[in-house]
C-alpha cells in the first residue's frame, strides 16, 4: 500500500473534521499508516483531548487498585516468586477444587465454540441450590459484573446510589462510571449504619448496595437488622445485597439473603465463585432476584459474559461439598491463628466474618506495607477506603499466616 497520511485522510472526511479544530489537525505530524515510527510504535499526535471527551463521571474515576500480583513483586525486587506470600486479594489459599480442574480439562477440546450464552447447566444448579427458578438467575463475569449490570440498568445522571463508608470500592466505581451520584453514608464501628442509609435515600435513589459481610472491614449485620431495613426501604429502590463471602459465614449470625427474596421483589442477592469456591481467575458470579430484575440485567449483559471453562469449573465446584467444607475450616483456623498473632503483637483488629481481617497498626500503614513487600509478603493497604492505619490481610494457609506474622513482628520491631 502506498503511504497515506492520516491527516490528509481525516481532512478529506467532513464528518471527522466537523468536530475538531482545523488548525489542530493541520499542524499534526504526518503519520504513515503502513509503517511504525522510530520507536516501533505508531505515534499519533493527539489533537483532541479524549479525556475531556469522556463522560463526566468517567473523567473523575480512579481505577480500582488490585492486590499486587506475585510476579510483579518478584520482578521489582528480584525475589523468587515461590517464596512470596500473597495475602492481598481474599483468594482461597487451598487452590481450586480438583473437580474444577478436571472439568476444565474435559472442556478444553471445545474452546473453539462459543460458550452457552445462557449458562443453562450452571443456572440450573444455582437455581436448585438457591430454591429459585432458573429465570431468577443472572450470571456475571465475576460478581463485579453483576454490580455493574445493576448500575448500567438502573443508574444515570440525576439518580443516585447509596452505600456505606468503607464499603467495597466497586460500588462507587460503577455508580460514578454511569454518571450517577454515589452517597457514602458514615459507618458505625466500621460497619454499615443501616438506619442512616435509609435516611440517605430519596426519590432519585435507585440502588442501595449492602455488603454482608463487608470488604475490607469484615463487618456484618444480622437477620433482624436486614429484615427491618427491607421493610423500611422504599419499593422503588433496588437493594443489591452483596454476599461474596456468605459461604464462609453461613449459619453464623448472618442472614441468608435468599430467604428474603420471596417477600421483597426489590431485592437482588449477588454471590461469587471467586472466594470460598476458589475460582477468582475464571471470573464467575451470579445474582438471584425477581424474574423481572433478572430479565432487565440479562438485557444489558454481554451475550457470552461467562466463558465455557468458568461455567464447567463452577458447576463442578458446586458439586464438591467436601472442598467447600475444607475451605471453611481452613479459614476458621487461619482466622484464629491471625487473631492470636495480633494479640501477641498487641494490635487491635476488626472482627471479621470474611476470609480476611483488617488489623489496626495504630500508625500509618503504608511504610509497614512497603517493608512487608521487601520481606516477600503482600497484603493490602486500605488507605483508599479511609483506613490509613489498617492493613487488610487475607487468611492464608497455616504456613503463609506464620510467614506473614513473622514478617510483621520483624518489621514492627524496627519501630
Ligand atoms: C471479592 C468481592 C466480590 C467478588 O468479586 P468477583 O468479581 O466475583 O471476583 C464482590 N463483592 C465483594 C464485597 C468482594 O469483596
Amino acid at each position: 500500500m502506498s503511504p497515506v497520511h492520516i491527516d490528509a485522510l481525516l481532512l478529506s472526511n467532513p464528518a471527522i473534521v466537523g468536530w475538531a479544530p482545523m488548525a489542530a489537525w493541520s499542524t499534526m505530524a504526518p503519520i504513515h499508516l503502513d509503517g511504525a515510527g522510530k520507536s516501533g510504535h505508531y505515534e499519533v499526535t493527539m489533537s483532541c483531548d479524549f479525556l475531556a471527551q469522556a463522560l463526566p463521571g468517567v473523567q473523575k474515576l480512579s481505577p480500582y487498585v488490585p492486590g499486587k500480583p506475585v510476579d510483579e513483586l518478584a520482578r521489582e525486587l528480584g525475589l523468587d516468586p515461590q517464596r512470596i506470600v500473597k495475602l492481598a486479594s481474599n483468594e482461597n489459599p487451598l487452590g481450586p477444587s480438583p473437580k474444577a480442574i478436571e472439568a476444565i480439562k474435559a472442556e478444553l477440546a471445545e474452546l473453539t465454540r462459543y460458550p452457552d450464552g445462557n449458562g443453562f447447566e450452571l443456572k440450573q444448579k444455582i437455581a436448585k441450590r438457591c430454591a429459585a427458578s432458573i429465570e431468577q438467575v443472572t450470571l456475571g463475569n465475576g460478581s463485579n459484573d453483576i454490580l455493574e449490570l445493576a448500575a448500567r440498568a438502573y443508574l444515570a445522571p440525576g439518580l443516585n446510589a447509596v452505600f456505606s463508608e468503607h464499603a467495597f470500592a466497586v460500588y462507587p466505581l460503577v455508580t460514578q462510571a454511569v454518571g450517577a451520584e454515589g452517597r457514602a453514608v458514615p459507618a458505625v464501628s466500621w460497619g454499615h449504619d443501616l438506619n442512616a442509609m435509609l435516611k440517605a435515600i430519596d426519590k432519585n435513589t435507585r440502588i442501595v448496595f449492602l455488603a454482608n459481610p463487608n470488604n475490607p472491614t469484615g463487618t456484618w449485620f444480622g437477620p433482624q437488622a436486614l429484615a427491618a431495613f427491607l421493610k423500611a426501604v422504599p419499593e422503588h429502590v433496588l437493594v443489591v445485597l452483596d454476599e461474596a463471602y456468605i459461604e464462609y459465614a453461613e449459619g453464623n449470625e448472618l442472614p441468608d439473603g435468599l430467604s428474603y427474596l420471596a417477600s421483597h421483589s426489590n431485592l437482588l442477592i449477588s454471590r461469587t465463585f471467586s472466594k470460598a469456591y476458589g475460582l477468582a481467575s475464571l471470573r464467575v458470579g451470579y445474582a438471584v432476584s425477581s424474574v423481572q430484575i433478572a430479565d432487565v440485567l440479562n438485557r444489558v449483559r454481554q451475550p457470552f459474559n461467562v466463558n465455557s471453562l468458568a461455567l464447567a469449573a463452577a458447576c463442578a465446584s458446586m458439586d464438591d461439598v467436601e472442598y467447600l467444607e475444607r475451605s471453611r475450616q481452613a479459614n476458621d483456623e487461619g482466622m484464629a491463628q491471625l487473631e492470636r498473632g495480633f494479640q501477641d503483637l498487641e494490635l487491635s483488629w476488626i472482627p471479621s466474618k470474611g476470609n480476611f481481617i483488617a488489623v489496626d497498626l495504630g500508625r500509618p500503614a503504608a511504610p509497614i506495607y512497603q517493608a512487608l513487600l521487601e520481606e516477600g509478603v503482600i497484603v493490602r493497604p486500605v488507605i483508599g477506603y479511609g483506613m490509613p492505619t489498617f492493613l487488610r490481610v487475607s487468611i492464608g494457609t497455616k504456613d503463609e499466616n506464620s510467614r506473614f506474622l513473622g514478617a510483621l513482628a520483624k518489621v514492627l520491631a524496627r519501630g
